[in-house]
């Protein structure tokens, strides 16, 4: 690991204010992706600003019934918090199908959205990868591909998207709040992260020195009827193949409201809103579910590593509506 130093702001305008003029500067939130990437010299900050006691670890009411969730609470505090449980139970259950306990007590929400993938490429500094080093190739392409991206993906990177957290958010619309060095603004995190096209080695839409704050989780009484299912190769401490972040709401034997994400098939929580507009209106039928989980994943294109994602996205989707279903 390369020395670095490291700075405990003493309030947000100085840490946003220090981290857009310094390239070599990072917020550092939990540290569990930051330092790991750090000890591999795939990224090389040799200022590290501390922000975990800047941003809040509350959850406050908002405006329109919604809730602020501060961005410096831990992964398990938010999963733990009685209103989570109760009216988004998906987000509860993605944040506890990720990493473990220790990990998720350091792990702060503002990180958990940036982590960075898990392409082993992208983590072995002596491989070509155009998301770490611009312009050098992707060796993930002609490599393993269990991993990779079927939906979204480009030429110069494949890589998916590893957070659990960020799919259930991404079913329930929710805000990110951020203060950079123009002012403050709010971002959708549907509208978070670019598209390997627009340059693979920028993440996300943050400017340099762009910290998240809190993230709006707006009301959707939907969501309180709803489940986060996580397939992968290990039942714990693994990351998800195909996972799952689903609300349904069923009346009369009609859908009435749904909301449907996918996490580890892109570089994003993919927002499955194909799937969805064939839902709405539709009897709440096996054969419906199938016939809109295949609308949705018509758009996608494996490699011969990663066909397998398709039919495995396809039964997740069928099978965690159909369990809405039965349970409404
Ligand atoms: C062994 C292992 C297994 C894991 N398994 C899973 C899993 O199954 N599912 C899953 O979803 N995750 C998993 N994770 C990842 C874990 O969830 C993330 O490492 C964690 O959420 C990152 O949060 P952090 O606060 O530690 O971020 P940090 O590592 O501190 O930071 C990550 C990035 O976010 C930036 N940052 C941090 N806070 C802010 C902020 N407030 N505003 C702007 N930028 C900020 C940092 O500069 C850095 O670029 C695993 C991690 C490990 C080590
Ligand atoms: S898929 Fe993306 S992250 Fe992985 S090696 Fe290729 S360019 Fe790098």
């Amino acid at each position: 690991m390369k020395p670095f130093a490291y700075q405990r702001a003493k309030d947000v305008e100085s840490a946003v204010a220090t981290v857009a003029v310094r390239p070599e500067a990072s917020f550092l939130g939990g540290g569990t992706n930051l330092v790991d990437l750090m000890k591999m010299e795939v990224l090389k900050p040799e200022l590290l600003v501390d922000v975990r006691h800047l941003v809040s670890r509350t959850i406050e009411p908002a405006h329109g019934g919604g809730l602020l969730i501060g961005a410096g609470m831990s992964n398990n505090e938010l999963a733990a918090d009685r209103r989570i449980r109760r009216r988004y139970p998906m987000l509860s259950q993605a944040l506890l199908s990720g990493a473990s306990y220790q990990l998720r007590n350091l792990a702060t929400v503002g990180g958990n959205f940036l982590q960075r993938t898990r392409c082993p490429y992208f983590r072995d500094v002596t491989m070509p990868c155009n998301k770490r080093e611009p312009g050098t190739g992707c060796a993930a392409r002609d490599g393993v591909q269990r991993d990779l991206a079927v939906l979204g993906a480009d030429a110069s990177c494949v890589a998916t998207h590893p957070s659990d957290m960020a799919v259930a958010m991404a079913a329930l619309d929710a805000v990110l709040h951020t203060v950079g060095p123009s002012g403050e603004r709010t971002i959708p995190v549907n509208e978070l992260y670019r598209s390997p096209a627009e340059g693979p080695q920028r993440d996300t839409v943050l400017e340099r020195g762009e910290l998240i704050t809190a993230v709006e989780l707006p009301a959707a009484p939907v969501a309180a009827h709803s489940r986060y299912r996580k397939v992968r190769d290990r039942a714990s401490y693994a990351f998800a193949l195909v996972s799952v972040a689903a609300a349904l709401e069923v009346r009369h034997g009609s859908v009435t409201q749904v909301r449907l994400a996918l996490g580890g098939v892109a570089h994003k929580p993919w927002r499955a809103t194909t799937a969805e507009r064939a839902l709405v209106g539709r009897p709440a039928t096996e054969a419906g579910f199938r016939a809109a989980a295949e609308a949705e994943l018509a758009a996608a294109r494996p490699l011969a590593g990663n066909a397998f994602k398709v039919p495995l996205a396809r039964n997740t989707i069928v099978s965690m509506l159909r369990d809405l279903t039965e349970g409404a």
